[in-house]
């Protein structure tokens, strides 16, 4: 076998500490090494050049370089081996800066190890093989999970390409959290005013006919792998016909049923046909059948005949049903929800009338909510006083040690919005921390500063506040660390941390995605790679993957569609990089280690054969497997055995 060692000078990097001289003298004799050549920098055009020119004339079996980190260079100098008609696996790259001259004291011990280290890649490059990379083809269509700022972001930011979309919405409305809120912080504008222009071009503009919107409806199962996903969606139906219905609402009133109204946060009741509240898109009512009189058998059928337009339009045979899509790449975006108050019990959320969290009293603000905007109590007073308690579960490691970023703006947009409602009200913030990040952040603490109604108090610690009901009817603040009295307010409201949505475990199980320290999606990297998860062609987008504000959500989304374009493309083929695990079913007992510690399931057992088997698309070539298979039957097509032996044998020598 004739082999070639290139050895790199690296500028000065290597050359200062590794003497090639000594190097090429310890390995002389070696009998397969056929020439040691020297380059000052292989890595620029010169370098390149060089190495070309000096394959396509040498026509070695194998080469070693010897060089920088192979992270670094290890693909510049595959391409240039493909480009001297060489297949690029027949390489073996030794880090003789990173791992030697940056580390080793003194010329002649790192040289000497260099040679070591070059002798075990000339042992092992001989039992390489040339590897061809594969291609697939790809699906350009995006399946989107949550219609929330960030989901809808990315599904236009595609859609507008030409690209499909399936836009998958557990609740029946479009829009996420901010539409149930009256206005937005940092600058009080009216959240559904400035969400419309999106919704509608979402659901009536230019490039509708692209996406698929499917509300009710959530992802329960993802196989395949980026290029080729198969989703099934489980879709609850809606009982009324979404291409028909006016929205007139007529249906609504007749019904008999009263229950809980989950989208006021329980603080007022809706029927069992309803729409979710007013303005919600589509604005077409939905049937809650665990609910509704006729799943208890009886035969009412108010709100059919109630409708205008007549019979066809209210479904009453809507079924379940499960549909499946085929698409190339996943972005989950389906935001936060807030920490629940109720573990921290003395502050009275859900046991003390008018002690609210931060969701209830958006509802409370909005003209469609409960009480249609107005402020009252639940005895129907005007309250004199409110108390607006910031940092609940945040910053505390009984609870969530971060800061959520936008609590305390929730809080100074309540001050301004109660001082608008209320003139003269009385505004206590308690506080553990103040944040106001950002370029307009602080314009609304100073306006709640400016208030000369409010007052701003620190505690020390969550769990010394103590809220319980007065026997005057009022609300009894204290801070047991504190010297100072109690407060009375007539009104509560609690701003916790925003936390993980419940379906989050749920779903990362579904998609086989990971959740990070704090339970969020977790990202690939935070500062490099943050729209995307660790598994490839699925992309997290907004407060599932870290809380922020609506306009980090939104420029999250774009950056989870900008990969998505980049990436997929009609007609593109998907290159397969050839390092991967292969199983030998002789030796498979079928015990099913590998399946369970592969971390890119890449593995699955032939339910036939009983054999396991490896999809060479999500396989990472990462090693796991072949090392823990007790039957040895697992191997990685590059790294086998005898190759990291004779490497091994080559170092010791
Ligand atoms: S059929 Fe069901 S949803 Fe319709 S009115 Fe009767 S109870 Fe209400
Ligand atoms: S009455 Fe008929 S058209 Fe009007 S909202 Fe109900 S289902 Fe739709």
């Amino acid at each position: 076998m004739k082999i070639g060692v290139y050895f790199c000078n690296c500028g000065s990097n290597i050359s200062d500490k590794v003497d090639s001289v000594q190097v090429y003298q310890a390995l002389e004799g070696l009998t397969d090494v056929a020439y040691f050549k020297i380059n000052d920098l292989m890595c620029s055009e010169d370098g390149k050049q060089f190495l070309n020119d000096d394959i396509a004339a040498e026509k070695p079996d194998r080469i070693v370089i010897a060089a920088c980190s192979p992270r670094e260079h290890e693909n510049t100098f595959m391409r240039v081996l493909t480009g001297a008609g060489m297949n690029p696996y027949l390489m073996q790259m030794v880090n003789i800066r990173e791992q030697v001259a940056w580390v080793t004291d003194g010329v002649d011990k790192a040289s000497a190890k260099a040679a070591q280290f070059i002798k075990g890649a000339i042992k092992r490059v001989g039992f390489h093989k040339p590897l061809e990379k594969k291609s697939i083809e790809m699906s350009p269509d995006v399946l989107i999970i949550g219609a929330g700022p960030a989901g809808l972001k990315a599904a236009i930011t595609i859609a507008e390409t030409g690209r499909k979309v399936t836009l998958v919405e557990k609740s029946p409305v479009i829009g996420g959290q901010p539409v149930l809120y009256e206005e937005v912080f940092p600058n009080l504008e009216c959240a559904p005013c400035m969400l419309e222009p999106l919704l509608n071009e979402i659901l009536h503009g230019e490039h509708a006919e692209n996406i698929e919107i499917l509300t009710l409806s959530e992802v329960v199962e993802l196989t395949g792998f980026y290029g080729n996903f198969i989703a099934k969606i489980k879709k609850t139906p809606r009982y009324a016909d979404l291409n028909q219905c006016i929205g007139c609402g007529e249906c609504i009133g007749v019904c008999p049923v009263d229950i809980k109204n989950e989208f006021n946060n329980g603080l007022d009741v809706r029927h069992a046909i309803s729409l979710s509240f007013a303005g919600a898109l589509p604005n077409v009512p939905f049937i809650d059948m665990t609910a509704c009189l006729r799943a208890k058998g009886e035969d009412c059928k108010l709100c059919e005949r109630s409708c205008p337009l007549g019979e066809g339009i209210i479904l009453y045979d809507d079924a379940e049903e499960t549909v499946e899509r085929r698409m190339g790449a996943v972005i989950v975006a389906v935001g936060a929800s807030l920490y629940d108050a109720g573990l921290i019990p003395k502050l009275g959320a859900g046991t003390v009338p008018d002690v609210y969290t931060s969701f209830e009293f958006e509802r409370l603000l909005s003209s469609t909510g409960p009480t249609g905007g107005q402020l009252v109590t639940s005895s129907g007073k005007t309250p004199e006083s409110i108390a607006l308690i910031h940092c609940v579960g945040s910053l505390d490691s009984n609870h969530k040690e971060y800061c959520s970023g936008v609590c305390c703006q929730s809080a100074f947009k309540y001050n301004l919005m109660v001082e608008h409602k209320l003139n003269d009200a009385h505004i206590y913030h308690l506080y553990k921390e103040l944040v106001y990040p950002g370029k307009e952040e602080f314009f609304l603490y100073k306006r709640a500063k400016e208030n000369i109604n409010s007052a701003f108090t620190r505690y020390l610690n969550i769990g010394s506040l103590e809220i319980t009901a007065a026997e005057d009817g009022r609300i009894l603040i204290k801070n047991t660390l504190s010297e100072k009295g109690a407060i009375k307010a007539d009104m509560v409201v609690l701003c916790p941390a925003l936390a993980p949505s419940k379906d989050t475990d749920k779903l990362n199980e579904v998609l086989g995605t990971t959740a990070d320290t704090y339970g969020f999606f977790e990202e690939l990297h935070g500062r490099l790679d943050c729209a995307k998860s660790k598994v490839r062609g699925i992309y997290i987008a907004g407060a599932c993957q870290s809380p922020m504000n609506i306009a980090q959500a939104m420029t999250q989304g774009m950056a989870a569609a900008g990969y998505v374009l980049s990436g997929l493309a009609e007609g593109k083929q998907l290159e397969i990089e050839p390092i991967t695990a292969s199983v030998d079913a002789q030796r498979c007992s079928g015990c099913r280690v590998c399946m369970l510690l592969c971390p890119y399931k890449a593995i699955s057992l032939d339910a036939e054969t009983r054999k396991s088997s490896v999809n060479e698309v999500l396989c990472q070539g990462c090693g796991t497997c072949a090392a823990a298979c007790p039957s040895g039957a697992l191997s990685s097509n590059h790294f086998t055995n005898e190759a990291i032996f004779a490497e091994i044998e080559g170092v010791l020598a």
